[in-house]
């Protein structure tokens, strides 16, 4: 058999199922496509997609990996027709984007005369397999009875040798910028230091670091879930709960996939958001006159990644504030995100914004409560914000008491709470 296994965000060797059922039919031929269609739609030039190059270049380390730039399912037209192969194996999508590119992969492997092979990897329990669960404490319960912990592995690789581009020939392709902030050699190394005992306790603090910051490397599978899962056991429960949550995205994905565009609460459907192009413009820019949040923007946008804190802040205040759509939002951390994932991202941001799977009908975050609390010695307010590092803790918390050498805050937090229960349609005290 002649077998072409597509890489795609499975970057890793270790505990890959899909590559391990490839290689169990014989001889294959490694690929990682460069696809100009998601860096197109990512806008993922520069940092971002100097991540994934420096990904595939440590996979190419350990095998000869074929690499190729283009839309996929032509540039694999001309690879056919190189090597003649019998099978294509590749990971089983759960993403609406990537369901629709596996779709284009697999028509053409149907007008080659290819048998196509999708094989599950990306979970640690199948998203089908769970009975719909709408809130996410009765998913976790029943994630927790499903998972499947069983390994993979590959003996040894016989790849042939074809005259294909690999990765150094495809670089000059492609716009990098040098990004100093992740680099996915560090992954493993950051899984065995992490201290799991510390992480409930320090997490939900953006200047400490108590976070794994294992995003990208799960978003990239540079590491393989069970490896993750396995470590964390026994360790954290709150962890594993967090590798839940992901998981619960890609389950309401599944049984509503009109969520990728709309909101997964009816009622909250068709809400006149106030999109004022000049606030728009002011948050993305990190210059709404909130540290806390202005502070979060200049991170998104230098480090490509944000703290889980921090994208709720930033989520809270961009639709709850300023009443700015989560559309806009969504897109904003799409074109910055290094861990982006679509149903991810959504499922966040719908949450976040009060449209999404969530029981609790309004969360209103007050930025100044959000900061004092969460950066209480303002570590990481003055770590993005230097230039007023100078200043009094207490005056950084709160800029609508506290003249602050700079930005004036857009809005008044307290004279929107009552503009945005309104636009949300609430009206009784209960409902909050
Ligand atoms: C508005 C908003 C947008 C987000 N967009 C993304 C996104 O595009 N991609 C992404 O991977 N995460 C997203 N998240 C979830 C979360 O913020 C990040 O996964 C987390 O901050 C990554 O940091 P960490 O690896 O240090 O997380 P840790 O706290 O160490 O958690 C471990 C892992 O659990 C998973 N996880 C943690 N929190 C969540 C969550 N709320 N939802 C789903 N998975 C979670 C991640 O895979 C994470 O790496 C978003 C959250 C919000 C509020």
């Amino acid at each position: 058999m002649r077998v072409i296994y597509l890489f795609k965000r499975d970057l890793r060797l270790e505990d890959n199922r899909a590559l391990a059922s490839a290689a169990s039919q014989g001889e294959i031929l490694p690929l990682f496509v460069f696809d100009t269609r998601i860096i197109e739609d990512l806008k993922a030039e520069g940092e971002r997609l100097c991540y994934v190059v420096r990904a595939v270049e440590e996979l190419s380390k350990k095998i000869k990996l074929y690499c190729l730039y283009g839309r996929t399912e032509e540039v694999l037209e001309e690879v056919f027709r190189l090597y003649r192969p019998t099978h294509l194996y590749t990971t089983l999508s759960h993403s609406w984007s990537g369901k629709e590119r596996n779709e284009r992969i697999r028509k053409v492997c149907r007008d080659y005369g290819v048998e196509y092979k999708e094989v599950f990897e990306h979970f640690l329990a199948p998203p089908e397999e769970i009975p719909l669960r709408k809130v996410y404490t009765p998913f976790y319960r029943e994630w927790l009875k499903r998972l499947d912990l069983r390994r993979s592995w590959v003996d040894k690789l016989r790849v042939p040798n074809l005259p294909l581009p690999t990765l150094e020939q495809v670089k000059p392709l492609l716009k990098l910028r040098p990004f100093p902030y992740f680099d996915p050699q560090e992954c493993k190394e950051r899984l065995e230091r992490f201290s799991f005992e510390d992480y409930e306790e320090r997490r939900n603090f953006p200047g400490e670091g108590g976070s794994s910051k294992l995003s990208p490397c799960i978003r990239f599978g540079i590491l393989s879930l069970r490896d993750i899962f396995l470590k964390a056991q026994g360790r954290s429960e709150q962890f594993i709960k967090e590798l839940a949550w992901r998981e619960f995205w890609y389950h309401i994905a599944l049984h509503f996939p009109q969520v990728r565009d709309l909101e997964f609460q009816e009622k909250r459907r068709g809400i006149s958001w106030e999109n004022k192009e000049e606030h728009i413009k002011a948050f993305m820019e990190g210059a709404t006159g909130y540290p806390i949040v202005d502070a979060g923007v200049r991170q998104l946008r230098r480090e490509k990644w944000l703290h889980n804190r921090v994208r709720m802040i930033l989520a809270s205040f961009l639709t709850k504030v300023l009443l700015i759509d989560w559309r806009i939002g969504e897109t904003f951390f799409k074109e910055h995100l290094i861990d982006y994932d679509e149903v991810v991202n959504i499922g966040n941001w719908q949450w976040s914004a009060s449209v999404g799977a969530d029981p609790k009908p309004f969360r209103l975050f007050n930025p100044i409560l959000q900061a004092q609390r969460y950066d209480p010695e303002c570590i990481y307010i003055k770590r993005y914000l230097p230039e007023l590092s100078n200043l009094p803790c207490h005056m950084l918390h709160d800029p609508l008491s506290h003249r602050l050498p700079y930005h004036k805050p857009l809005v008044n937090y307290y004279e929107r709470v009552p503009v945005a229960k309104k636009l949300y349609g609430i009206t009784s005290r209960l409902e909050v």
